[in-house]
C-alpha cells in the first residue's frame, strides 16, 4: 500500500514537472506565434492601406485625365463652331489691285431695333435677326467682309484682296449699333465700320462714347466721321467743313486712344466737287456716299466717291442678287 502511494505521488511530482516544463516551454513559442501573426497582419493591412493609396490617386489622376479630355473635347467643338461660322480668310486666292477687276460692294445700315418700330417711312431700321441673315447668307455665298481701311490699303496696292469682298458700314451712331448688331458682329467675327455723328454720340437713341470704345476694342469695329452735327455739307463753308471733320476725327482718336485714318461719311451723302477735294486736302482720302446700287469696282476704284447699298430692309438673298447685278435693292433714294 504504502509502495502504491509512493508511485502515485512520484507519477503525480513527474506530471506536475511535466506540465511546468510544458508551461515553461511552449508558452513563449506560442507567444512568438501570435507575435508572427500580428506582425504578418499589420504587413498586410500596411500593403492594403498602400494599394488603397494607389488606387486613390490612380482615381484622382484618372479624374484630371478626364477633366482635361472634356476640356479639349470642349475647345475642339468651339473651335469646329467658330470654323463653320467663318470663313476660312487663309484658304482664299488673294488679287491686287492691278491683277483683278473686282467689285466691292459696301454695305450702308443705319439703326437696329427688335421688334422693329412702326411708321419706319426712312427705312432706317433692320432687327437683330434680319442683320444676322445677312451676315450668314453673305458668309456661306463665300464672301469675305473687309474694313474700308482695309479698302484704302488695296487701293494702293499694299494688300490683296479675296475676289469676294463686302464691307459694312452703320451711319449716325444708333444705339442698335451697340445693343443689336455689335454681338452679331462678334458671334461670326465679321467687320464694321461706324460713322458717328459727333453731336449726337450719348444722345437718346445714340450709343455713348463708352459703348464706341468697347467696341471699337474688340478689334471689330472701326469709328470713322460722319460729321460733327448731321447737317447738309454740300452748302456750307470750307473753313467749317474741314474744322468740323477734323474736330470729330480728333474726338475719335480721343477715345479710342491711338491714330485713326481719316475716312469720313457725308451726312444723306449730300456733296459737291468741291467738298471731296477740300476733305481730300485735308487728309480724307476715303470719302463714302448714299449713292444707292453702286458697286465699286477695283479698277475704277474712286476712293472719294464710294457708292453704297441700302441693305437695313433686304434679305441676304435680296443682298446677293443686288450685289451681283450691281443694282439696288428695291429701295429708291
Ligand atoms: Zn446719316
Amino acid at each position: 500500500m504504502r509502495k502504491i502511494l509512493v508511485s502515485i505521488l512520484v507519477l503525480l511530482t513527474a506530471l506536475t514537472m511535466f506540465m511546468i516544463l510544458k508551461v515553461a516551454f511552449y508558452q513563449p513559442q506560442q507567444e512568438m506565434a501570435i507575435a508572427n501573426k500580428a506582425g504578418n497582419a499589420i504587413k498586410t493591412q500596411t500593403t492594403i492601406t498602400n494599394y488603397v493609396n494607389i488606387a486613390t490617386n490612380q482615381n484622382t489622376a484618372k479624374k484630371v485625365v478626364n477633366q482635361t479630355k472634356n476640356q479639349i473635347s470642349n475647345t475642339n467643338h468651339l473651335e469646329n463652331k467658330v470654323a463653320k461660322e467663318t470663313v476660312p480668310v487663309d484658304n482664299l486666292p488673294v488679287y491686287k489691285i492691278s491683277e483683278k477687276n473686282i467689285s466691292i460692294p459696301i454695305l450702308i445700315y443705319h439703326a437696329f431695333q427688335t421688334p422693329q418700330p412702326k411708321g419706319d417711312s426712312s427705312n432706317l431700321f433692320s432687327t437683330q435677326e434680319r442683320f444676322e441673315e445677312n451676315i450668314s447668307t453673305l458668309l456661306n455665298d463665300g464672301y469675305t467682309f473687309i474694313t474700308l481701311e482695309e479698302l484704302y490699303q488695296y487701293k494702293k496696292g499694299e494688300i490683296g484682296l479675296p475676289q469676294k469682298v463686302v464691307a459694312i458700314t452703320m451711319d449716325d451712331g444708333w444705339l442698335g449699333n451697340f445693343t443689336e448688331a455689335f454681338p452679331i458682329l462678334q458671334k461670326y467675327h465679321v467687320p464694321a465700320t461706324i460713322f458717328v455723328v459727333q453731336d449726337l454720340v450719348g444722345t437718346p437713341g445714340y450709343f455713348s462714347w463708352e459703348q464706341a470704345k468697347q467696341m471699337y476694342d474688340s478689334g471689330l469695329v472701326k469709328l470713322h466721321c460722319h460729321g460733327k452735327s448731321h447737317i447738309d455739307y454740300s452748302t456750307v463753308s470750307k473753313a467749317k467743313l474741314v474744322a468740323d471733320y477734323n474736330e470729330t476725327h480728333s474726338k475719335i482718336e480721343e477715345v479710342v486712344g491711338e491714330p485713326v485714318q481719316k475716312i469720313m461719311a457725308y451726312p444723306s451723302g449730300k456733296c459737291t466737287e468741291n467738298t471731296k477735294k477740300w476733305l481730300k486736302e485735308a487728309g480724307f482720302e476715303v470719302q463714302v456716299l448714299t449713292k444707292y446700287g453702286t458697286v465699286n469696282k477695283s479698277n475704277q476704284l474712286d476712293l472719294t466717291a464710294l457708292g453704297r447699298i441700302r441693305a437695313e430692309q433686304a434679305t441676304g438673298k435680296e443682298l446677293l442678287r443686288s450685289m451681283k447685278n450691281h443694282n439696288t435693292v428695291r429701295l429708291q433714294e
